[in-house]
């Protein structure tokens, strides 16, 4: 086999693993297997894997930095096979930066203040669209991490989900790496602070981004709606379920 049909063969093969956990995991914690959706993060491929990807099934893809994905844009927008695939922005978003993203993706992961809700907000208004998004909540608290604490989050939601250019459709987080436990509590906290914000809001906020390729089976066993997954669905060296195991 050539090295791409290779690597073609192996994608298709870890998506159906992976689809395979997910359902697992949605089971054992007694949700349905469709309400949680998976996303492949494309940052560290090129266009032309993304292509191999959308033809092992992938339909939605993440992208974290403005320009790349526009590179990817570019390169494969117009490609009949890419007809309905969705692209999110996960990353950090700088102000300077927003008029590259808005009105090209389908989800804005990471709305990380309320001076960048308001930014994306004003922008989208100008040009006269809604941007769907999500907040970003440091829900373990790191100093490392980006986005709301809870904390604020608790106290802007109402202002937040008024801000007309923007559509809050619900929150997204990123645990701690290397620790399952801490990534359990980062999870769970995600989806107790979602069911406060609905009661406060009124909002839906039915979407629930977290979950990655080390603990993305843990993330749904806590109430995840959207998996984020680079390294397991792209790297052939990684090893599937290796730490997200459970005991
Ligand atoms: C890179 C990235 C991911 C995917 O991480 P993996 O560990 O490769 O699955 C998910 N979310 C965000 C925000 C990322 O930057």
């Amino acid at each position: 086999m050539s090295e791409q049909r290779e690597y073609a063969s192996f994608l298709a093969t870890r998506r159906a693993e992976i689809c395979e956990r997910i359902d697992a995991a949605a089971r054992r914690s007694g949700r349905d297997e469709g309400e949680v959706e998976a996303i492949a993060v494309s940052k560290t491929v090129g266009p032309d894997e993304v292509l191999l990807a959308r033809r092992a099934g992938w339909g939605r893809f993440g992208e974290n930095r403005p320009q790349e994905l526009g590179r990817k844009l570019e390169a494969l927008g117009g490609l009949p096979e890419m007809a309905g695939v969705r692209f999110d922005m996960i990353g950090n978003l700088q102000k300077n930066k927003i008029n590259q993203v808005i009105g090209r993706v389908a989800l804005i992961h990471s709305i990380s203040s309320a001076h960048l809700a308001e930014a994306v907000s004003t922008r989208c208004e100008a040009r006269g669209i809604v941007a769907d998004v999500l907040l970003e909540v440091n829900v373990s608290g790191e100093a490392s991490k980006s986005g709301f604490s809870p904390d604020e989050v608790r106290a802007t939601a109402e202002a937040l989900v008024a801000l007309p250019g923007i559509d809050v459709r619900g929150l997204m987080t990123m645990a701690p790496a290397g620790d399952p436990d801490a990534a359990r509590r980062t999870f769970s906290g995600l989806r107790e602070l979602a069911c406060e914000l609905r009661g406060r809001t009124g909002l839906p906020l039915e979407t629930l981004s977290c979950g990655m390729s080390d603990d993305f089976e843990i993330a749904v066993e806590e109430g995840s709606t959207l998996v984020r997954l680079g390294r397991c669905v792209f790297d052939r060296g990684f090893a599937l379920g290796g730490r997200a195991e459970r005991g």
